[in-house]
């Protein structure tokens, strides 16, 4: 694909958000208000517990790097889960389809962080996007560059323009006090030899990864390479045209926990969740989505978010079906 200058345009939205979907935005932000239950913020994280579930905002990100929004899409939250399809993006342009000999792309049908499975699958995770799975792309993004997080991080700097995006260490280390179960999977899977770095360090990358806070605004523009067929922001290619459809592809199916079914039944967008309350989301060729809004429902996804989308994608009749 041709080289193409790419310019990010940050548009602050006012009353009335501007870019084409910008009525459509205004109206979720109105509507969101009298939403009911929000659900609740992710509590084994200590430090995330503490969130407003009314936080609410939603960013559109279109293809040349406008991107607007409502409510609190310029506010930083915790990224958790969603850095986990840009590790994967980094782990397929250095090597391709190597990773799909190590980890799965099938729903998994269980709860993200279960250990259940592994077990019968011989520690090969169902799909990159459970802990598992995470944890062994995160593996071999170290191995590869000797910094996964690192990498991770200036991903999202270089794709949002917004060099302020950073880990929170005190989130990492919250999630370090807490994180037996994660360790639990890393050793697992080191006893099969699918982890090849010494487990410490592994779960050191893999919670500074996930502590990372970043915008509705900054992840919009930062997974535009996924509704661009591959094309980063500079214009060169991250991913080439049939590794983007196959991240999109296992957003779809397994990227909101084992409520995948349920989000595609609803919103019919390729989409990643984070249990800090953000969802991506994807339409190819027309924009990419990001919502806020830490309230969670028993599966890990946002509340509002979810709602959201699906309002977003009732309102423009877009999706990929
Ligand atoms: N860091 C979190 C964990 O490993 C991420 C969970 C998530 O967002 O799905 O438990």
């Amino acid at each position: 694909m041709p080289d193409s200058p790419h310019r990010v345009r940050r548009v602050l939205a006012t009353a009335a958000a501007p870019g084409r979907f910008g009525a459509v935005l205004d109206r979720i932000g109105t509507e969101v208000a009298a939403l009911g239950e929000r659900g609740r913020p992710a509590d084994y994280i200590p430090l995330l517990a503490g969130a407003d579930p009314r936080r609410f905002g939603m960013a559109v990100a279109e293809p040349d790097g406008t991107v607007y929004g409502v409510g609190d899409w310029r506010e930083p939250f915790s990224t958790q889960s969603i850095t986990k399809v840009f590790a994967l993006a980094l782990v397929l342009a250095l090597e391709g389809a190597e990773i799909w000999r190590r980890v799965g792309r099938e729903p998994s049908g269980n709860p993200f962080n279960s250990l259940v499975q592994l077990e019968y699958e011989n520690g090969v995770p169902r799909n990159p996007f459970i802990n598992a799975g995470a944890l062994v792309v995160t593996d071999r993004l170290q191995t590869l560059t000797g910094h996964a997080a690192g990498r991770v991080r200036d991903l999202l700097r270089e794709e949002s323009g917004n060099s302020d995006v950073d880990f929170v260490p005190e989130v990492a280390a919250s999630e370090a006090t807490h994180g037996d179960r994660n360790a639990a999977l890393a050793h697992f899977m080191a006893s099969y030899g699918n982890i090849t770095n010494p487990v410490p360090h592994l779960l050191a990358a893999y919670f500074s990864q996930c502590s990372i806070a970043a915008s509705c605004a900054d992840l919009a523009l930062a997974a535009g390479f996924l509704a661009r067929r591959g094309v980063r922001a500079n214009g060169s290619v991250l991913l080439t045209r049939s590794q983007t459809k196959q991240v999109n592809a296992v957003m779809l199916t397994c990227g909101t926990y084992d409520a995948a079914g349920e989000f595609a039944h609803r919103v019919g967008l390729p989409g990643k969740s984070g249990v800090g309350g953000g969802i991506v989301a994807v339409v190819p060729g027309v924009c990419t989505l990001c919502v806020w809004s830490p309230g969670l429902d028993r599966h890990g996804n946002s509340v509002a978010g979810v709602w959201a989308l699906d309002r977003f994608t009732t309102l423009t009749g877009l999706s990929v079906f």
